[in-house]
């Protein structure tokens, strides 16, 4: 997915982050040691994984773990199937998930897992040993004190609950806590479908009225219409902001006078893409490169990682780019986007709601708890509203961009709970 070099982009990031932070401590030896400590994962393991195939051969698959940092907390961050998945990348997004969790005041480290696999080409059998491997071998560093996985690309709740299953059986007790996004008769969490795309809306609504933006007057344009954005797309409505596109991967529906969320989705789930719905529905019809730079106010990048590069920045004519993708917007890209006066809603922030239910689904787990829908939708605009309100704050005061002053936030809490162990 992501090209090598990715965690040294991480490991770049954290020293500019340090730059900023290093006149807040007074010793400037311990605070390097910190410093150099999160550029490299507490603990990181590789294994091989072989299965029977359904065609009685034997295959061997490369699994990891990456345990980035584990000050706050236990280790959490979701287990992802793709043939991209290698060291560089799992340990890049393990140190990205101790941000995110620690940006949220989550009581949570950074982890990381994945596999090296098309999972699209396994049958179910196959997949669900696989799976089970994963867990068994892994199972020793695995724990809900200890480390906590959740689901990422191309895995779901049925793989977790495989999961739990084999990691219950090589422990020989019950720990659901262990594995979060989990289905509900398993003790998953009500809510947590739609909490990524909740927690996105919950940002730009406190983001408007910082910016003094009145909902009704203000358009998007969202790119993807998977769990991510559908939610996005209709939580935003409903508070009243204006849907003028939305995408899949077939292009983009546009209507300037709003799109109606739940009519459109239901229209896709019976006709297929958004392409067909487009000639049934007679809804003009555009690229997913021209749905990214449409004259809107918000642009809401839900699909892929580097979909906004040095290629399109300059044309991108939204004031406020709200990332619920993971990494969609390029270094280069945004350097172009600050010059321009372009706000970036950073995904550590903006698609943090996931992690967010994860850690209610945990909790509930952990006190053997049943939240209901409502408390859990509350809670997590407690989290995030409070999370934008001190990124905000950290803006304006050293004069930053939102990403900046996420990092800044993140890195702090990081360092000073290691300073007080
Ligand atoms: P999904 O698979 O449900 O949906 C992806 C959507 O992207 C689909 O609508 C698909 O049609 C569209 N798409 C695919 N290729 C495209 C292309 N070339 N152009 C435009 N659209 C394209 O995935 P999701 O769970 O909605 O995740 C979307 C993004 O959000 C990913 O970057 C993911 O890492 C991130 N994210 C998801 C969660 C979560 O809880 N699901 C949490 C944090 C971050």
């Amino acid at each position: 997915m992501f090209m090598t070099g990715f965690f040294e982009n991480v490991q770049k990031q954290i020293t500019e982050i340090a730059s900023y932070l290093e006149d807040d401590y007074a010793d400037k030896k311990a605070f390097q040691k910190i410093v150099s400590k999160l550029k490299t994962p507490e603990n990181f393991i590789a294994k091989k994984l072989t299965i029977k195939m359904d065609n009685g051969k034997k295959k061997t698959f490369l699994a990891f773990r990456s345990q980035h940092n584990s000050v706050l907390g236990p280790y959490k961050g979701g287990i992802r199937f793709h043939p991209g998945v290698c060291e560089d990348e799992v340990k890049a997004l393990s140190a990205l998930m101790s941000l995110k969790c620690s940006l949220a005041g989550l009581p949570y480290g950074g982890g990381k897992g994945g596999i090296k696999v098309d999972p699209k080409v396994l049958s179910e059998e196959e997949l669900k040993k696989l799976s089970q491997t994963y867990a068994s071998t892994f199972a020793p560093y695995f724990g809900e004190k200890k480390d906590v996985p959740a689901p990422d690309v191309n895995t779901n709740e049925q793989i977790m609950a495989w999961m739990l299953e084999a990691y219950e059986k090589k422990i020989g007790k019950s720990s659901p806590a262990t594995f979060t996004g989990k289905p509900i008769v398993l003790g998953g969490s009500l809510g947590r479908t739609a909490a990524t795309g909740r927690g996105g809306v919950y940002v730009l609504v406190e983001y408007a009225l910082a910016q003094k933006l009145n909902p009704q007057k203000t358009t998007i344009a969202i790119q993807g219409f998977g769990n991510v954005g559908f939610w996005f797309a209709k939580l935003a409505s409903e508070e009243g902001f204006k849907i003028v596109a939305v995408s899949d991967s077939s292009g983009a529906l546009v209507d300037k006078k709003g799109l109606e969320i739940e009519k459109i989705a239901s229209l896709k789930e019976k006709l297929g893409s958004f392409k067909e719905v487009s000639q049934k529905e007679k809804i003009d019809f555009i690229s997913n490169e021209k749905l990214l730079i449409l004259d809107t106010d918000v642009l809401v990048p839900a699909a892929l990682e580097k979909v906004i590069d040095k290629g399109n920045a300059s044309q991108i004519k939204a004031k406020v780019i709200v990332e619920m993708a993971n990494g969609p917007t390029t270094v280069e890209a945004e350097s172009i986007l600050e010059k321009k006066g372009i706000d970036i809603l950073p995904d550590v922030l903006a698609n943090a709601g996931g992690v967010t239910v994860s850690y209610f689904e945990w909790l509930q787990n952990l006190k053997k708890e049943k939240w209901s829908e409502e408390k859990v939708n509350k809670e997590l605009k407690k989290i995030l509203t409070s999370a934008f309100k001190k990124i905000d704050q950290i803006k304006r005061e050293k004069k930053v961009s939102y990403r900046l002053a996420a990092n800044l936030l993140a890195v702090k809490r990081i360092i000073d709970a290691t300073i007080k162990k």
